[in-house]
């Protein structure tokens, strides 16, 4: 009879990578550029909160994920800084999205008005983000829409239009031509709200590849984790894997 083996594996994350990743990619931005740690998806299987923690010990300044729940999991935690929930949120959570200080995402009225109220009743003002298709044809307000949209949002009371935003679609493939159209449209609108402080775009491959999209931030999700999000992405800047699959073999006889 011969003898058996045993494995074990495990997956290790290094949170000393991930601060070296931040620190990488934000001394890549101009002075004065937010760097916001994307952490939807459980900080893409990392773990949302542990990623998060030490994203913001690296000098992160905001918190990005997808769902309302993903935010309140980590506000639960005593985690408090800003915190921009990226996909929709249903008006009838308009009371806690206020009183836990997040900032959702508008690209209709019917959101904007319940955060209003909420914002009256509360005696506060709810922040919130604007963001706009500029050519993903995925969640967010048409360009031609827009200017509307923001206008009307900017005649309720106890709401503010804190930021605009846009997510390119290409932006880690060879052919620059689509980002460099969706930039364009961006800017365009956002021209025409110059009130409006805090402009981001840039996902990890426009970070990497294009420093006239950093705008007032960026938000970098997979290359805090240490992966260049294609092999046409530029690697500008030096990243290590978070993740290590390890393993441990004993023989049981
Ligand atoms: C996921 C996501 C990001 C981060 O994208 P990466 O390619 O992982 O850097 C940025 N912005 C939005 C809106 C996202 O949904």
């Amino acid at each position: 009879m011969g003898k058996q083996c045993r494995y074990f594996q495990w997956i290790e994350i290094d949170l000393n990578v991930l601060n070296h990743n931040i620190k990488a990619l934000r001394s890549h931005l101009r002075l004065g550029t937010k760097f916001m740690a994307v952490v939807k998806r459980n900080a893409y299987g990392c773990g949302a909160l542990t990623i998060s923690r030490a994203a913001l010990e690296a000098g992160a300044e905001y918190l990005g994920v997808y769902s309302l729940e993903e935010a309140l999991e980590l506000r639960e935690a005593g985690m408090h800084a800003p915190l921009l929930i990226m996909g929709p949120v249903s008006p009838d959570r308009a009371d806690t999205v206020v009183k836990q200080r997040l900032t959702p995402t508008v690209v209709e009225m019917e959101l904007a008005r319940a955060l209003s109220h909420a914002g009256k009743k509360l005696d506060t003002v709810a922040e919130v983000h604007v963001k706009i298709d500029t050519g993903l044809h995925r969640f967010g307000v048409s360009i031609e829409e827009s200017p509307h949209l923001i206008r009307c949002i900017g005649e309720l009371f106890n709401i503010k239009v804190a930021g605009l935003y846009t997510h390119f679609s290409s932006a880690d493939e060879t052919d620059q031509t689509p980002t460099k159209v969706q930039l364009k449209r961006f800017l365009k609108l956002a021209r025409l709200f110059p009130q409006i402080k805090l402009l981001h775009a840039a996902n990890s491959a426009a970070t990497l590849q294009f420093p006239e999209t950093h705008l007032d931030m960026v938000r970098v999700g997979i290359s805090i984790y240490g992966f260049y999000p294609s092999a046409a992405v530029r690697k500008t800047v030096l990243l290590k894997p978070v993740l290590s699959l390890k393993t441990r073999v004993e023989t049981v006889n």
